[in-house]
This record gives C-alpha cells, structure tokens and sequence, in this order.
C-alpha cells in the first residue's frame, strides 16, 4: 500500500506567526524540526496499519523545510519546487492513500491561524465548480483525480472543520485551537505526535476495512473562479489566454480535467504577482 504524506508548517504545532514559516528565519529554523517530527509520527503509525511504500511532498514555500536526516528512513522525500504537482507532487505514482499534515484554513476564515490559499498577498477566493475551497480542496480534488481518498488531516479547528465538511469521513488531529490569525491555544508538540501516530494508523485500518473517506469526485469540466486581491493583478493574469474576467477582480475559467485546472490556477497566481 503506497501512502502519500503532503506536508504544509502553518497548521504544524505551536506555529502562530508568518515568521515562524518563513524560510531562513530563526524560528523557522525550529519549527522546520518540529515539522519534520510531526511527519514521523504520521510515518510510524502508518507502518505500524501496514503501508509498505511513502512518499512525503514538503509543500511549504520552497520546499525546503522538512529536514532529511532526521526523516524517518521507510519514507522518500519530495522537496524543492517547481514540481508538477506542488504540493502533492507524486499523486499521480500509483498512491493509494493521502495524508495531509499540517495543513491551514482557507483564505478569509476567522480563528484560522495565517489562514490564506496558495498566497496570502495575492489571492482572496477560490471557487470550484461552485463551491468556496482553500488548499484542502484544491489538493484533495486532485488526489480525487488519480482516485486517491484523503483519510487524514491535520492542523487546528477551523482547518478540521473545514476538511470535515469537504470530505465525509475523514479523520482529523486537532494540533491547536485558533483564537485568530495569529493567536492559538497550543499543547506541547510530544502531545501532538502521539495523537497524530495514533490517528494515522486508525485512519490506515479505516481505509483497509473500508471505512475511510472517498476520493472526491468532482464533476468535469471543472468550472474556477478566482478572486483577486488587486485590480492590477486581474490585469496582468487577464492576458492568459481562454481566461475571463468577471469583473474588476475576479477570473473565471473552464478546464476539461481537475490536474489542468491546478496547472491553471497555480499559473494564475505566478502571473498575479
Ligand atoms: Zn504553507
């Protein structure tokens, strides 16, 4: 069984502030080992349900975060970008299951600790095929894709609920509990890895006896509708062609299948910028 683990670090304990994510800074320095801590936890409980093949994608900024000598050894690891799959870089290998760790709300949710989606300065709302999503149901709508259910999700409540109502059945690791962007009751991180080691291997034995999460199936062709942050951002991102404008701030577009709708989503916010 072939486990994909796609990590984020706002959603990873203790993590409050846009400092401590952000690459090269001291406290991202100590927060890259929590993070890495909080994926060998997933690991372990993962291979103690039976997985036998994983494959960890570092999906925060540029991909460099998770520490790979202190990476438990049974995993690959996926890092450094642009991949063609970003942040679940390896979805398309023959994956059988998803993990998402450390994971945020989507942009505009309050008590959502640096709640944004893809981009906190350029992007303000997602739509797929109706329906308001953040990066659990970007990410999710593609391993749905390639038939792979996510059947675990961590990070704090407003990301939990908001996985919860996107995806029936999945188990969830609350990490913290947001009291705003950047405020958070946190518990000790050793608390966290022996909730989230706990949580992975119920999840994997969910998913053997078939009571885990489905794979989401979204309808095709994918309807998007992006919401920009500036007007001037519409402008550059208008010159895409088969792209729409709405109006002053929003895009709309129309793709045959979920992973090229990614590709033009994820271009859109390279050209907004
Ligand atoms: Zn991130």
């Amino acid at each position: 069984m072939k486990l994909l683990i796609a990590v984020d670090m706002e959603g990873i304990s203790g993590v409050v502030t846009w400092n401590q994510v952000t690459p090269d800074s001291t406290e991202w320095q100590r927060f890259r080992r929590i993070m890495t801590q909080e994926v060998n936890a997933a690991i372990r409980g993962a291979c103690d349900a039976g997985v036998d093949e994983i494959i960890v994608t570092d999906g925060h900024w540029r991909g460099d975060n998770i520490i790979i000598e202190d990476l438990d050894k049974r995993a690959k690891l996926n890092c450094g970008g642009t991949s063609p799959f970003s942040m679940i870089q390896g979805v398309d290998q023959g994956v059988d299951i998803a993990f998402f760790i450390g994971y945020h709300a989507m942009m505009g949710t309050p008590n959502a600790i640096l709640d944004h989606t893809w981009s906190s300065t350029r992007i303000t709302r997602v739509k797929l095929n109706g329906l308001a999503v953040g990066e659990t149901g970007l990410n999710a709508a593609v391993c749905g894709h390639f038939n792979v259910p996510v059947i675990l999700l961590t990070g704090d409540q407003s990301v939990t609920q908001e996985a919860q109502a996107l995806i029936p059945g999945i188990q969830t690791v609350l990490i913290k509990k947001a009291t705003g962007r950047f405020s958070a009751e946190c518990v000790s991180p050793i608390e966290n890895w022996i909730t989230i080691e706990k949580a992975a291997k119920q999840a994997v034995i969910a998913f053997k006896n078939g009571n885990s999460s489905k794979p989401i199936n979204n309808a095709t062709p994918i309807d998007m509708e992006i919401e920009l942050q500036a007007s001037e951002m519409a402008d550059k991102v208008a010159l895409i062609p088969g792209l729409k404008r709405i109006d002053g701030l929003k895009i709309q577009f129309t793709c045959d299948t979920m992973p090229e709708a990614y590709l033009t989503f994820r271009s859109i916010v390279q050209m907004a910028g």
